[in-house]
């Protein structure tokens, strides 16, 4: 599946042929920290289905509990994660909320769950405040 995506600010721009539409989710407490959120959604691309086309993400290298070294890139100019790529890995992870077609992807697996919130587990249930 061919994407393309952009950052907040739309300085930084890429695209991608995914290896899969597949969502993986993570809860570790990592991901916590880098989103704010109690979880990040990923998709895999491998690194030569992969090309920044405009501006250039800055990357932040982790030695963190869920994996080994792994660079973090985000846009220096408004922050929004972007993509990782790990050390010894041939693949880009792709985080979901800049990719445009990310309606399309399905969340397929989520590992970290000890760490995770439960409340992150089941939110359809919340009241739904405007705009919905
Ligand atoms: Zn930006
Ligand atoms: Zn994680």
């Amino acid at each position: 599946m061919h994407i393309d995506g952009e950052c907040f600010c739309r300085a930084v721009a890429y695209e991608a042929d995914l290896v899969s539409p597949e969502i993986g989710l993570c809860h570790c407490s990592d991901c916590q920290a880098f989103s704010g959120s109690p979880y990040r959604a990923t998709v895999e691309a491998r690194s030569s289905d992969f090309r920044v086309t405009r501006g250039e993400a800055r990357a932040y290298v982790k030695t963190g509990a869920s994996s080994g070294r792994s660079a973090q890139y985000f846009c220096a100019t408004c922050g929004s994660n972007l993509y990782r790529i790990a050390e010894g890995e041939e693949t880009v992870g792709i985080r979901i909320g800049t990719i445009r077609q990310r309606h399309q992807l399905t969340p397929a697996r989520q590992t970290w769950i000890a760490s995770g919130l439960g409340w992150a587990q089941d939110i359809r249930a919340l009241k739904v405040t405007p705009p919905s």
